[in-house]
């Protein structure tokens, strides 16, 4: 056989190994997880997830519109299917716009009860109230013999934070609380760091392989839970770092320029918003966790 031949022979082989490998779809914005479960980012920093079931297609996170009718065109290229179920992750603007977009097919919009009275109390043009509210730490939506658990850990991240977890497939979708191969969000906006490192031991505990996250800086587009440890890890390393520098007699407002953490020094933002890092959790250390509610919503199915 000639070399020609043998490299023509080569190419369906590579195609599949590379639809395999998860990494390249059709829609470049598309990456395939498992049969039927994709991930959704058009490059605006935000990743969705969609399953397609033989009932209909679950979404989870709309972001907002212009995302939304991206992503609606995106299952559209998949399945025409009807969009059964929009789920979202907790309460944030920057993450829970654009609903009406999935509303207008039909879609059932789905938050946790917290998540819900905020957005009820903090309501915007392109906000889309949800119509279907839990409560307590956990529920299961079932569609086309597909199931997906809804999993509200108590306080970490803003209000309602669900962590979406497809037992079969073993993927888990995560929201804002790991961002791999990048240091906290600027000033840590809404988050208890001491519920915060309790939810991520609570994640690592769960049955799933593969996550799709929110945010990611890394460069495979599905993580696992090695980036829910790196997170707790970088957390407390930056803990035990500023607890070194007051045991040193580091005044205050010195520590978060003293704090280094040459780790991490390859993730992603790490000189321009370390020290602002350090401010927040230091304040937290300082002050205590905040924000912090008492969480009935947590309690009531504990
Ligand atoms: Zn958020």
């Amino acid at each position: 056989m000639s070399r020609l031949k043998q490299l023509f022979l080569l190419i369906p082989v590579l195609v599949l190994a590379v639809f395999m490998s998860g990494v390249a779809y059709a829609d470049k914005n598309l990456w395939q997880a498992a049969d039927n479960v994709y991930r959704y980012g058009p490059g605006d920093g935000y990743y969705s997830m969609f399953v397609v079931t033989d009932d209909g297609v679950i979404v989870v996170e709309p972001v907002n519109t212009k995302h939304s009718e991206g992503l609606l065109q995106a299952i559209r290229g998949v399945t025409d299917k009807p969009i059964r179920y929009l789920l979202h992750s907790h309460n944030h603007w920057d993450h829970s716009l654009g609903g009406q977009v999935f509303r207008d097919q039909g879609a059932k919009i789905v938050a946790h009860t917290e998540a819900y009275e905020w957005m009820k109390a903090n309501q915007r043009p392109e906000l889309a109230l949800p119509d279907d509210v839990w409560a307590g730490s956990r529920k299961d939506i079932v569609l086309g013999g597909k199931t997906i658990e809804l999993h509200y850990l108590g306080m970490n991240h803003g209000l309602g934070m669900t962590v979406f977890v497809l037992p079969e497939e073993k993927i888990a979708y995560i929201a804002d609380i790991v961002t791999p191969n990048r240091v906290l969000f600027a000033i840590v906006p809404d988050f208890n760091i001491k519920e915060w490192l309790r939810s991520l031991s609570e994640i690592e505990a769960m049955d799933f392989d593969t996550a799709i996250y929110s945010h990611s800086q890394a460069k495979e587009p599905f993580g696992s839970k090695a980036e829910v440890t790196q997170t707790r890890e970088f957390i407390q390393d930056m803990q035990a770092a500023i607890m070194a520098e007051f045991k040193k007699g580091t005044p205050f407002g010195q520590v978060p320029g003293a704090v280094k953490l040459p780790k991490y020094k390859n993730w992603a933002m790490y000189k321009e918003w370390l020290h602002l890092n350090v401010w927040r959790v230091m304040l937290d250390m300082h002050m205590g966790p905040f924000p912090w509610r008492p969480d009935h919503a947590y309690q009531m199915n504990k």
